[in-house]
């Protein structure tokens, strides 16, 4: 495993290696890896030549400063468990590597990054394509893996793709949940031990809620999972949607022949939580 600071020395690297025809996959991480993670690095590693998992935490997806500040860093734990997965080259830059110079661009992801997570960390999702555009022009991977627990952004990368006119397999990865049920998030580390034994509520109610299906419509089963969360004194509901796989719209009858997705995200004493779940 070679680990690279630079977007040159990597280029310089992964150049030899598509010379030498070999199939280049993309991990792009914030790093504090979990096995959430490292099913993404297992499938890259399984599926390709080469697997690159970049590691940085990006300052332009985040709209609250706090949030930046307290991101868990880990990066020697990282590294131990990247070579233990047999990743070939991890991409660990400086901010001042990928943002020479501010970044103005605006990117047009139609509307996606309007809705839920993006209505409620607006600038969230250009941030995001900011950074990925320059990730996959560094590394021109032809395949990149993304987590389902982050299912808009997802949305959002497949549209980012599009707009770049890249050829990247963008590759889509269930959610590793803990066995209590709860989705592994690197900012799972940041609840106390109370807010730790309450946070497995969300996925319960995911799974409740579509079994409500038989007897509510989406409207009323939207108030029945406001009303669940009222009733948890030490949780916050930010929202519940249930929307479409394509366009992130609000379903608005369970006959409507579209893939759905119920979108949640919670804040328990400070502490954001985001989830999903297939409703069909
Ligand atoms: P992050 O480091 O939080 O930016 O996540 C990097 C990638 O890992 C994203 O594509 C996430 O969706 C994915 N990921 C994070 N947590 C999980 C999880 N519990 N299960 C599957 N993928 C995940």
């Amino acid at each position: 495993m070679i680990v690279y600071r630079t977007k040159a020395d990597l280029r310089t690297h992964l150049d030899r290696d598509r010379q030498a025809e070999k199939s280049i996959g993309l991990v792009p991480t914030m790093g504090a890896l979990h096995a959430g993670h490292a099913s993404l690095v297992s499938r890259a590693v399984e599926e390709n030549d080469v697997s690159v998992v970049s590691i940085f935490v990006n300052p332009t997806q985040f709209n609250d400063p706090g949030d930046l500040k307290k991101y868990p860093r880990t990066l020697d734990a990282d590294l131990q468990l990247l070579q233990k997965l047999n990743t070939s080259v991890v991409f660990a830059p400086q901010v001042a590597e990928m943002y020479p110079r501010p970044d103005n661009r605006l990117f047009d992801l139609g509307g996606l990054d309007q809705v839920m997570e993006g209505r409620q960390r607006p600038g969230h999702f250009n941030g995001v394509a900011q950074i990925v555009s320059k990730l996959f022009e560094a590394v021109n991977p032809a395949k990149a893996y993304f987590g389902q627990k982050d299912f808009q952004q997802l949305v959002v990368i497949r549209e980012l793709t599009r707009l770049l006119e890249m050829d990247i397999d963008i590759v889509s990865c269930p959610i590793v949940r803990e066995n209590d049920g709860l989705a592994m998030s690197s900012r799972n580390v940041h609840l106390d031990k109370k807010s730790r034994a309450a946070a497995p509520f969300i996925y319960a109610t995911l799974q409740k809620a579509r079994e409500k299906k038989k007897e509510l419509d989406p409207a009323n089963l939207k108030i029945w999972v406001k009303e669940a969360f009222e009733k948890q004194a030490m949780m916050q509901l930010e929202y519940f949607e249930i929307v479409d796989d394509k366009r992130l719209q609000p379903v608005k009858a369970w006959k409507d022949k579209v893939n759905k997705v119920a979108c949640i995200a919670v804040q328990i004493n400070g502490i954001r939580l985001i989830d999903n779940l297939h409703f069909d």
